[in-house]
């Protein structure tokens, strides 16, 4: 089971009463820290990181009203990218929360919470539905916030982005989004390496052109040490990809047979993620009657 998967599980376990109900976190040591984007709201405080079973000093917390992401290179996505780059975060959850109140907001009753502070209409923006960034639903808010940041050149495709809601009366946390499934496949990452690879062997050789003064750049001896470096590394590239359309033919054999069928393409791998994110259900309001306990 994957960290989130094994939150998600245990978190269920939990709150049907198993007390053995744990995430053991050296199982989960190469999945840590985690980044978690989540709303402002306050009653979140006692919630997290608690429910999802992570120490605080493996729990990044980035936070904001609503859990807003508005931009793939907005300031929330520059937060989470640089939890990733600075402090090394392995995994993204957005964790939206029930009764969310940026979700019940309504533009008049804002404006008039604005007008009892004494800030005029017209020194607002004109678009206060963006300039708030409300939203109406806290699940859909959620997939959007996923799909922003799964969409940001900032962020590794190679960083599962989670998308999870997280009850405030019960702690219950549920799926939205599985970010394992919109992982580029092993092979797609391999094959990207390998391209960037061989287009560093072609700039290589294509450097041997060049003139220094009345000198052919190939005559110089730092030349040839170029055209060699070039020589040795392309008689490796071709090593490795005669050994990966090897594997590629005996996974096509597999396939034929039905061991194997998972998507191999880009193409493939978008459409199967889009599929997976369109059949994730959106839950229904939770209505769970059982009060959380209150830590001692
Ligand atoms: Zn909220």
């Amino acid at each position: 089971m994957r960290l989130v998967e094994a939150i998600v599980d245990a978190n269920h376990r939990a709150l049907a009463g198993d007390e053995k109900a744990g995430l053991r976190l050296a199982e989960h040591a190469d999945a840590l820290p985690v980044v978690a984007l989540t709303c402002s709201d306050a009653r979140l405080n006692p919630l997290l990181p608690e429910v999802v079973g992570i120490p605080e000093e493996q729990f990044l917390w980035v936070r904001n009203a609503g859990n807003v992401v508005s931009h793939p290179l907005g300031s929330t996505a520059r937060s989470v990218a640089l939890a990733c780059l600075l402090e090394g975060a392995r995994e993204i959850l957005v964790i939206g929360h029930t009764d969310c109140r940026v979700a019940r907001q309504t533009i008049s009753a804002l404006l008039e919470r604005l007008a009892a502070l004494g800030i005029a209409r017209e020194s607002l923006p004109e678009n206060l539905q963006e300039c708030f960034a409300l939203f109406g639903s806290e699940p859909q808010n959620v997939h959007t916030a996923c799909e922003m940041l799964r969409n940001s050149p900032l962020i590794s495709p190679r960083i599962p982005v989670h998308g999870l809601m997280v009850d405030l009366q019960t702690g219950r946390l549920d799926w939205l989004v599985n970010g394992y499934n919109t992982l580029p496949a092993v092979g797609e990452v391999a094959l990207a390496t390998l391209q960037t690879a061989r287009q560093t062997v072609t700039d290589m050789r294509e450097g041997m052109d060049y003139r220094v003064g009345s000198r052919a750049f190939s005559d110089l001896p730092v030349g040839q040490l170029v055209a060699e470096g070039a020589d040795w590394l392309g008689a490796r590239l071709n090593t490795i990809e005669e050994l990966w359309q090897a594997m590629q033919e005996t996974t096509r054999s597999e396939t034929a047979v039905g061991l194997s069928a998972g998507p191999s393409t880009h193409k493939e791998v978008s459409e199967a993620a889009s599929q997976s994110s369109r059949v994730i259900p959106v839950p229904p309001p939770l209505t769970f009657s059982k009060s959380r306990k209150p830590e001692p």
